[in-house]
């Protein structure tokens, strides 16, 4: 693994993190609660281990399901980042690190709720959850 360090952060500066090395995966998500969430046509995800990240600032987090928590800055109103409580990984939005270009997705999710207008067959697409 590589010890490149990429920052990030919401909106406002209140919360910041640092991942270090390269995600494990990259996904595009088409889920009503990531569409909700991001108030965007899809959340895009950099998931790291739990213990390859950094994280300041003072959160809110809301439980989205069972197991999955979405943490937001009480602030500014940014996704911070979500996760699953029974994986140790975090899902880092890929609009809130500081650089662009670093990361792109290899695959997307709930694509049942995939806006239309949006090109295709760019990555491997699933119906609903990842199968594979
Ligand atoms: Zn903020
Ligand atoms: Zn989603």
């Amino acid at each position: 693994m590589n010890s490149e360090i990429h920052e990030g952060g919401c909106a406002c500066g209140a919360f910041r993190f640092r991942a270090k090395g390269t995600p494990r995966r990259v996904a595009l998500c088409h889920c009503m609660t990531c569409r909700r969430v991001h108030g965007s046509a899809f959340g895009a995800y950099a998931i790291f281990p739990r213990d390859q990240v950094e994280m300041s600032g003072a959160l809110k987090t809301w439980e989205s399901s069972e197991d999955g928590r979405r943490h937001f800055c009480p602030a500014c109103g940014s996704v911070a980042y979500m996760e699953f409580v029974s994986r140790p990984e975090v899902d880092l939005p890929l609009g809130a690190f500081d650089e662009t270009g670093l990361f792109e997705p290899a695959y997307e999710l709930w694509c049942v709720h995939r806006e239309p207008w949006l090109p295709s067959g760019a990555r491997p697409e699933y119906a609903e959850e990842r199968t594979a």
